[in-house]
């Protein structure tokens, strides 16, 4: 066996995903060792109880309550115990102990990834987050890399697995939101507490972290305009799926053209959006994530799998590792965080996207003349629309104008500026003619 240099590794974390990392080290000790070009010595374990139930069988001397003892002449520092406090902590003393630190904790890189890739180019450190967006799917290092000599234009993501699901199972078996989360609850795909992920929080993370990439600017997480999934009910999901679309939770980090007043910048969002059927990402089925990304020359490309499990976000953090390792054995300092563009991040109202409105109306003469008149005053010029007759409004003690037949309108319109469209949108909500805004999604994906 070659007589490798050997590098200290402390694992802060055994948990979903630190547990698998750890086994993983330990039984591929020697291939790993081969290719990192040095023996990877797992140095200790940091959990808050040592006593606690593990996933995995790991020895019982390898654990410490101690992380920032652990910490101390590591070379290399994985951090999964997820959080910011203490990991931001202990990420700090590994940067600053000349570690270098791999982590999946996206919370910690979206809100505090300024701070610590600034200590870690102080020091020539390193810090590796593949793991941190999209679980095993690798889209860190194609964006950090293999695309640096190209121009990312536009990322679309499924990157929260949970939301996912649940609008997957919405659209395929035509299920209510609440029923589907509760099952995804049951069989563990969402948690108790499920807001992170259907109001969209983890997704936002995950985007501030994928344009501060694509863009080479340092995209703070309230820069990220978002939205979830809990407005989203069946009837949405079955005009949806009649118009040729299927709604999915996109993330959106867009390069914006230069307006007048000012130069080029970016745009990084998150929002259930009408995505058409032949679009790749509308195949994107279960918990699984995808990764849309549009380049300048590379143009199109997909990166798909499992966006979240223990064990398949461990095989994402031991290539992280794998990497450190080789750096330490070549030497020289980190690459730093490309920030130099720093493009601004523009407000919501400044996209354009294409839309689909839904409204109740009277079915009456002269109602759809006035929506399409509010709608051109307002420059937002319609694609499609589709009358279909719903009902009849009865009168009641709130609402006592005559009974009168209701229908539906789904307008599709071409590309509009977000500001203009929501402007028109209440313009139409007030216009007397309108009994009610069904819904306003986004068309994505062309
Ligand atoms: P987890 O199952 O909750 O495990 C957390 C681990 O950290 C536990 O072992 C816990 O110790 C330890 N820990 C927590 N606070 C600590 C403290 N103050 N001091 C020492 N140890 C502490 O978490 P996970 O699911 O493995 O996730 C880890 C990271 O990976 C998170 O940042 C998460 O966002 C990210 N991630 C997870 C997934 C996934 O599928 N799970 C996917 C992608 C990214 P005890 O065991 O003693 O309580």
């Amino acid at each position: 066996m070659t007589d490798y240099r050997r590098l200290r590794v402390a694992l802060l974390g055994a948990g979903a995903v630190g547990s698998q990392v750890a086994s993983l080290l330990l039984r591929h000790a020697d291939e790993l060792a081969d290719r990192a070009g040095a023996s990877l010595e797992l140095a200790g374990i940091a959990v808050r109880d040592v006593n606690a139930p593990r996933e995995v069988d790991l020895p019982r001397e390898l654990f410490t309550t101690d992380a920032e003892a652990l910490i101390v002449g590591a070379d290399i520092v994985i951090e999964l115990m997820g959080g910011i406090d203490p990991a931001r902590e202990y990420v700090l003393q590994a940067i600053n102990s000349g570690a270098d630190v791999v982590t999946a904790n996206k919370a910690l890189l979206a809100t505090h990834g300024a701070e610590i890739f600034e200590a870690a180019d102080q020091v020539g450190a390193q810090v590796y987050y593949e793991a941190a967006a999209a679980g095993a799917i690798p889209i860190i290092r194609p964006l950090r890399d293999s695309l640096a000599g190209d121009r990312v234009q536009r990322i679309m993501g499924i990157v929260n697995g949970t939301t996912n699901y649940i609008l997957d199972r919405m659209d395929t078996e035509g299920a209510e939101f609440e029923d589907v989360l509760a099952q995804a609850q049951a069989l563990g795909y969402a948690e108790a507490d499920p807001t992170a992920d259907v109001e969209g929080y983890d997704a936002a993370q995950k985007a501030a972290i994928l344009a501060s990439l694509a863009f080479h600017t340092a995209v703070p997480l309230d820069a990220v305009h978002r939205e979830g999934i809990t407005g989203i009910d069946k009837a949405m999901i079955d005009a949806a799926r009649h118009a040729g679309y299927v709604v999915k939770l996109l993330a959106v980090c867009e390069r914006l053209p230069a307006e007048s007043e000012g130069g080029e910048s970016i745009s990084v969002r998150v929002y259930p959006a009408l995505v058409d059927r032949a679009h790749p990402l509308a195949s994107v089925h279960g918990a699984n994530n995808a990764v849309f990304v549009q380049a300048e020359a590379a143009g199109n490309l997909m990166f798909y799998g499992a966006g979240a499990g223990g064990v398949q976000t461990a095989s994402a953090v031991l290539g992280d590792v794998v990497s450190a390792a080789r750096r330490h054995v070549a030497g020289g300092v980190g690459v730093a965080e490309s920030t130099r563009a720093n493009l601004p991040v523009s407000p919501i109202g400044r996209v354009t996207t294409r839309y689909q409105i839904t409204l109740e109306v009277d079915d009456r003469p002269g109602v759809l003349a006035t929506v399409a008149g509010t709608l051109s005053e307002g420059r937002v010029s319609i694609a499609t629309v589709e009358q279909t007759v719903v009902g009849e409004h009865t009168p009641t003690e709130g609402d006592p104008t005559e009974s009168s037949p209701r229908a539906r309108l789904v307008i599709g319109t071409h590309k509009a500026r977000e500001q203009d469209l929501s402007e028109t949108v209440d313009r139409l909500a007030a216009s007397g003619v309108v009994e009610r805004v069904v819904s306003v999604l986004r068309v994505e994906g062309d």
